[in-house]
């Protein structure tokens, strides 16, 4: 194994998916729905191969598909002015964006900020390029805070001469946060201050709970200059076998990130990229109702988890739930998931993954539990817990 991957095991989603299925667990650790897209943008894709779209798209992207990106964000985030032929890039998923965005743009030793608990390709894709992580924990709410918040001095801690990039995730997987005006604001100031990029992952920008509302950070004017805004469609269109991702930046940034992306994967599969143009042309109805059914499935969650004697962080976006597992006589999170997946018949996945060394006991009192699931599994889920626990 080269250094770079010879740390690195099977990612904490497999090794749970697999364990689910050993113990015919119901599973609500990786995050996919277990329900399929809408029938037109299934139907897209099939009209798509019959017609012929089969061979490379262009490296960028199909030109239909970036500028329906470009509608799309002017449509639902008031993110004006997307010019589809110098700002859009069409990627392989999120996940191929977020890394070609960090091959773009950070260098071998330079520092790149993020927030945990992180996705966790982020600490991968910054390992790969032998750069250094500056992790800031997200506090969960208490007394003083109704939502996860943020240490403004420890943020602005982070930044240093060598900070390249900030990495923002809202809505936030796996706390639910959805950042506010005001903190995108507080960010953009500091990232102004120390010439720092962004990285703004809103894989979940369609998934949020009134009173929250997305602020698409490259709205926020300290941020539009310096920020490369990273989507799929994966979450949004219950699609996340696709992998058709993308991402939208000024004509500099997008340079640096294509330039990384033609020698990554070239081009992602066209006839996908020809559905998914039409999936964000669905109208505002589709966009309503996916949103009214994943917060009665967050309800559902919520209500079972409180019935189980688990406490909840109620999430005001993505489709996962943080529970408080502290005092039920496991050691650590990743030992109250085994137990959960082998015993009770439930995956979950243990957040501690999700943080670096220094602060990884902060994970370790928490199980994260995914509600994009049918009604039938939620339940089951909630009934095993409820007799299991
Ligand atoms: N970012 C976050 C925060 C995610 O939760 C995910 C999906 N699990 C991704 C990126 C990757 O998205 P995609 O499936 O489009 O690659
Ligand atoms: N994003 C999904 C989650 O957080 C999983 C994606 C993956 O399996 N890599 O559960």
């Amino acid at each position: 194994f080269a250094g770079r991957v010879a740390h690195l095991g099977t990612t904490v989603f497999t090794e749970f998916s697999a364990l689910a299925l050993k113990h015919g667990a119901m599973n609500l650790g990786q995050g996919f729905p277990d329900f399929d897209g809408p029938e037109a943008v299934k139907e897209a894709a099939r009209k798509a191969i019959t017609d012929g779209v089969n061979q490379y798209a262009p490296s960028s992207g199909l030109r239909d598909l970036r500028v329906a990106i470009a509608e799309h964000g002017a449509r639902f985030h008031g993110h004006t002015g997307i010019d589809p032929d110098t700002m859009v890039t069409v990627t392989s998923g999120a996940t191929e964006a977020i890394f070609c965005v960090l091959l773009g743009l950070v260098d071998p030793g330079d520092e790149v900020v993020a927030f945990e608990p992180f996705y966790d390709s982020y600490d991968a894709n910054i390992g790969f390029l032998g750069a250094k992580s500056r992790y800031v924990p997200l506090r969960p709410p208490d007394a003083s805070h109704s939502t996860w918040w943020f240490d403004r001095d420890e943020v602005r801690a982070a930044f240093g001469p060598r900070t390249r990039v900030l990495i923002l995730n809202t809505p936030h997987n796996p706390t639910g946060k959805v950042f506010t005006r005001e903190e995108l604001e507080f960010l953009g100031g500091l990232c102004a201050e120390f010439d720092v990029k962004v990285l703004s992952d809103e894989v979940y920008e369609h998934i949020v709970f009134a009173p929250a509302r997305h602020i698409r950070a490259a709205t926020v004017p300290s941020l539009t200059d310096r920020t490369v805004t990273v989507s799929s469609g994966g979450k949004s269109f219950s699609l996340t076998g696709w992998k058709i991702g993308w991402i939208i930046a000024p004509p500099a940034l997008r340079d640096a990130v294509q330039r990384a992306h033609q020698f990554v994967t070239f081009a992602t599969a066209s006839p996908l990229q020809a559905a998914m143009a039409a999936a964000l042309r669905l109208p505002d109805t589709y966009f309503q109702e996916l949103g009214t059914q994943y917060l009665s499935k967050r309800e559902r969650l919520l209500s079972g988890l409180a019935e189980a004697g688990l406490k909840a962080y109620v999430p005001e976006g993505s489709y996962f739930i943080m529970a408080d597992i502290r005092g039920r006589g496991f050691a650590d999170d990743v030992a109250f998931c085994r137990h959960l997946v082998t015993e009770v018949g439930v995956a979950a996945i243990p957040p501690s993954v999700f943080y670096g060394p220094e602060h990884k006991h902060l994970g370790q009192g928490m199980a994260r539990f995914a509600f994009c699931k049918t009604e039938a599994v939620l339940d089951e889920a909630v009934r095993r817990l409820k007799e299991g626990l």
